[in-house]
Formats: structure tokens, sequence, C-alpha cells
């Protein structure tokens, strides 16, 4: 794919050419098991302990605290039903908000069906969550609330410092999804008042299938996965040491240069939305204007479906998307910008664009240059759209 201009980071990212060289050796030469007591299985087991370090470095968190895990997925699922199980005689219920991934919102369905209880707290126009909200909707037999860092359809950065000090006055566990934020912006334990935090490597320049959970020591959860001893008897299976390498390589390298680039992905973003809106009437910004992600822009443009602009934009060799990746396919309009009060006919002519580290100014004059042409063929054709 010679040439692509992609603008779906919030999608995936791909590997950086250091981590895939820092990886490497650990699948065919330094191949050994880390849970093995000779030589080759020790120092594989060595570097697993330098990665955890490194990835509790960039969070402000203690080593013996961070967990690996097969990605966000797991890492969701696990902090979902790991504390639902282990505190059940505390009690069933959780809250979370209406905007959440689907490896939130699936696993909270998926205990209702077994008895538990969820209350979702609903946004504001911009996708924000209220701290206030979160407080009246704690109940006694409350026993985790996980609401999302950074939003992955519209970039909104929820107040989740504020969440937690909610969390904590009232002793419930808090959980965040931070996949989106973490190597984007400030992602600090202790600042943000978590106890609990998912990440995924390969939203930061790391490899698919790996990710992991910081979990705060006083914190209880029953395992997700039952089996060897691995990850203090709380995670099975052999570690995926390429993975875990190609991790913390990742988020060390994306967090030192974490300043520098947001400063410059915004810059670009910002100009991609004037230019944009410039030459495009009725296009409309989705999510918070300025409480955002860096490189995420969201908005809707009238009369037009989202699918359409994705593929025409693909025949000029940009990749964007409509939305969540999980949810192509659907015919469902995202169920974020929903919750945010936009109506499912809006929703569905929205388009998202994430920008990255390999996009550049020329890119970014490319698509100004070819999207308002494309808006307008299809908008010709469009039997909504008549201004
Ligand atoms: C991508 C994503 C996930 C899922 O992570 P995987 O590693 O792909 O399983 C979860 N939450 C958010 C907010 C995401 O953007």
């Amino acid at each position: 794919m010679e040439n692509v201009i992609y603008m779906d980071h919030a999608a995936t990212t791909p590997t950086d050419p250091e981590v895939l060289k820092a990886m490497e050796p650990w699948f065919d030469v330094q191949y050994g098991n880390p849970a093995t007591l000779y030589s080759l299985g020790l120092l594989a087991s060595q570097v697993v302990e330098e990665s955890r370090s490194a990835v509790a470095d960039v969070l402000g968190a203690d080593p013996a605290e961070i967990y690996f895990t097969s990605g966000g997925t797991e890492s969701n699922n696990w902090a979902i039903k790991g504390v639902a199980d282990a505190h059940q005689k505390k009690g069933r219920h959780l809250i979370t908000s209406t905007i959440e991934h689907h490896a939130i919102l699936e696993p909270l369905e998926f205990l209702e069906k077994r008895g538990y209880e969820v209350t979702r707290v609903p946004v504001d126009g911009a996708g924000l969550v209220d701290p206030d909200a979160v407080r009246r909707a704690i109940r006694p037999d409350t026993i985790l609330i996980s609401i999302m860092h950074a939003n992955n359809e519209v970039g909104t950065i929820e107040p989740i410092a504020e969440i937690g000090a909610v969390a904590r006055e009232a002793g419930v566990l808090f959980h965040t999804d931070a996949v989106q934020s973490v190597a984007k912006i400030p992602v600090k334990v202790a600042d943000l008042n978590v106890d609990i935090l998912s990440l995924s490597a390969h939203k930061f320049y790391g490899p698919k299938g790996v990710g992991a959970l910081y979990l705060a020591k006083r914190v209880r959860v029953t395992p997700l996965l039952h089996g060897g001893a691995q990850e203090r008897r709380r995670r099975a299976g052999t570690l995926n040491v390429p993975g875990i390498v190609g991790l913390a390589k990742a988020i060390h390298k994306t967090a030192d240069q974490m300043e520098a680039e947001a400063a410059r992905e915004s810059a670009l973003r910002d100009r991609l939305w004037e230019g944009l809106r410039e030459r495009i009437p009725h296009i409309y910004l989705n999510g918070h204007p300025t409480q955002r992600l860096p490189n995420a822009l969201n908005f809707r443009v009238e009369g037009i479906e989202g699918e359409a602009m994705i593929l025409c934009l693909d025949m000029n060799r940009v990749g964007v998307s409509s939305g969540s990746a999980c949810t192509t396919g659907s015919l469902e309009p995202s169920h974020v910008l929903l919750a945010m009060g936009i109506a499912a006919e809006h929703a569905h002519g929205s388009i998202r664009m994430t920008l990255g580290r390999a996009n550049t100014q020329e890119d970014i004059d490319y698509v100004i240059d070819t999207f308002p042409g494309i808006v307008a063929r299809l908008r010709e054709m469009s039997p909504v759209y008549n201004k």
C-alpha cells in the first residue's frame, strides 16, 4: 500500500520499525519460556521484568502493579468481570457511561444477564461525563465505576481525576479504559485517582495482540484466565515475550515524544478542520472543541452517508473511518454519537480522521483539496441534501 495517507490512528497504528527490531530476537534467538529456570528462560524472564518496569515508569506505577494481557479487550474484560466476581459479596452494582468502547459495554451486558445491575451515566453534547452524575449513581452495593479516559470515536477527554476522587470518597473501585489516551496525553495513575487502568500496544505504535492492566496493589480481582502460575498467579498463559518487549519499547518511545508530537498533530488537525470548514458548507464538529485528544477529528456532513465518503476517500488513497472499527459493517449508527444527542441521520453522516506520526502538512493539504469535491459530488446525488 504505497502512498496511502493513513488517517485512522484510533483504529490502529503501524508498528514502529525500532519496536519491530527490538522484538525480533525474542522470536527466534532468545526464544526461551520465561517460566523456565535455565539461562534461555531467565533471559526472557529478565526482559519481561525490564519491560514491566518500563510500563510502570510511564504510568507512575509500581512494576508489581502491571499485568501483561493480550490487549485492550482482555484488559477491559478482566477489570470488569474480575472485580465483579471478587466483590459480589459486597454488591452487584456497576457504573459506566453510555459512550464506552464495546469491550466495556459487552462484558457489562454479560454481567447483567447473570444478575448484576449496571447504571449507564449519560454524557452531554460534547461527550463529557458529569462527575456529579457519577456521584449520584453510587449506591451502597456499587462495586466498580468504569469510565473511559478518552473516547475512541470523538476524542473527548473525560474528567477522570474528578471522577476518581468521587469514587475514592465513596470507597468504590475505579477503572478507566485508557487505550486511546496512553502516550498521547499525560496518564499517571496517581494524578488520575484510578485503581485499575487498561492499555493496548497497537494504539501507540506497538504490535497488535498485547496490552496491560494496571491493578493497584490493594485491588482484589478474580483471574480471567486460569492455568499456570504466570503473572503472580493472576493471569495464566505463557507470556508473549516479543509482544511485551514491543509494548515496552513503544510506550517509552511514544511517551518520550508525546509533548512535541501532540503539538504537531493538533496543529495539523486544526489546519485540516479549518480548511474543510472553509470549503464545505454544513459540516459540524462532533465531540468537545478543546478537551479532546490532540490527533482526533470527528465531524458530520449533512446529506450524505459516512460509508460513501469513506469509499470515495479510499479511491483517492486516503484511509479514514466512520467511527469505531468494531461496528464497521453494521448499519447501526454510532452509539457514541447517539448518546451525545446527535440524530441518527447525522450520526450516519459522520466521519472520523485521526492523525499520527507519519502525517505531514502535505497530507493535510491533499485532503483539504480533495474532500470538498467528493462531498459536492455525493451531495448532488443525495436525495436528502437540498441546501
Ligand atoms: C482499541 C480499543 C480497545 C480494544 O483494544 P484491543 O487491543 O484492540 O483489544 C478498547 N478500548 C478502546 C477505547 C479502544 O480504542
